[in-house]
């Protein structure tokens, strides 16, 4: 079967490689037909996520957005998986014995291995794993499917930021992670202002629900989002930009007693005025990935958002394309939302 391996930072080539032995019992076969590409492939791939492990990752199957078919089913999977069936994959798999394990927060484990990232990804024709990864999900695309996994991010988020019905929530960066966040937000009954420099982005957003506001300067932006919400500023707001500017934005935006949540990565560092913490007492949230919870609510919320979904995806290519498919996503963010790589 082909693969498409990343051999080391930047290379990435078609490879001819073994099937994956029959599933052993609990284990599934999967033929992936659709990967999404996000920004933590960018990293991998130029080498700001590998060389972190010191080159370790390599050689890798990336692709960790997967929309699948499962092609073979070991002994003892539950009964609803069945040969045939269109899945998403979860990425994670946890150890269950360190710190954040044992407080259910799994999706932080210290020992973590994530699908694509520490372990073969979905840019291959057939990928074997164990049956907690996969989940059955009802959408005619292939390539909606694989927007399970981002829209996880979404729903972690809301989840972090315990968004009410009817907050005023900003969220800064309306690529395909800030907008599922928003499709999250919006389901839980929240007001949304999106922020982004392009316009073209925020084109989604209004389809999303939101308002929008397109950047310009910090301080203008930071007066007018405040403005938006009204009544001290914006109850949350989430970055999903990983940009120090947009950061700074988000702790000098927010409301007194509000939330700030930190989804956009990045190896940048941010400056701020400390007191602002102390003042305005926030909570300031990470999100990370998710547990299987979560991940099984994001595919009930991609299924009912099918056609809105299906909108985030911008370009298509084949697995024989996937080093081209990367470069390009990576040469081109002002014609991007969501890169998608076809199987067969
Ligand atoms: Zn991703
Ligand atoms: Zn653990």
């Amino acid at each position: 079967m082909r693969a498409a391996v990343t051999s080391g930072v930047g290379e990435m080539a078609l490879l001819e490689r073994p099937e994956p032995p029959r599933p052993g019992p609990g284990e599934v076969v999967v033929h992936p037909e659709a990967v999404g590409i996000c920004g933590s492939d960018y990293h991998f791939f130029t080498g700001e996520l590998s060389s972190a492990a010191g080159g370790a990752l390599f050689p890798r199957v990336q692709g960790h957005e997967i929309g699948a078919s499962i092609t073979a089913l070991g002994e003892g999977c539950r009964p609803e998986l069945r040969v045939g069936q269109r899945v998403a994959v979860w990425p994670l798999q946890a150890c269950g014995e360190c710190y954040p394990c044992s407080v259910g927060r799994e999706n932080t484990c210290d020992n973590f291995q994530l699908i694509g990232i520490h372990l073969d990804g979905g840019l291959q024709e057939r990928l074997r794993t164990i049956q907690d990864q996969v989940f059955p999900i009802r959408t005619e695309s292939r390539a909606v499917a694989a927007m399970a996994e981002p829209m996880s991010i979404g729903v972690r988020a809301v989840s972090r930021a315990r968004i009410q019905p009817g907050e005023w929530v900003v969220v800064l960066g309306a690529g395909p992670i800030g907008q599922c966040v928003a499709l999250a937000a919006r389901e839980r009954g929240a007001e949304l202002l999106m922020i982004d420099r392009q316009q073209r982005r925020l084109g989604m957003s209004t389809d999303v629900g939101a308002e929008t506001l397109l950047w310009t300067e910090a301080d203008e932006v930071v007066l007018a989002a405040r403005g938006w919400a009204g009544g001290g500023g914006p109850r949350v707001v989430v970055d999903a930009t990983g940009v120090p500017a947009a950061v700074r934005a988000m702790i000098e935006m927010v409301a007194s007693a509000g939330r700030a949540v930190q989804v956009g990565m990045s190896g940048e560092e941010v400056s701020m005025r400390i007191g602002s913490l102390t003042e305005k007492e926030l909570d300031l949230l990470g999100v990370s990935c998710c547990g299987s919870n979560e991940f099984a609510e994001a595919v009930a919320l991609v299924e009912r958002h099918d056609a809105l979904v299906a909108r985030m995806i911008s370009q298509e290519f084949p697995l024989e394309q996937a080093p081209e498919a990367l470069r390009f996503a990576i040469g081109n963010p002002h014609e991007v939302m969501k890169v998608v790589i076809r199987g067969e």
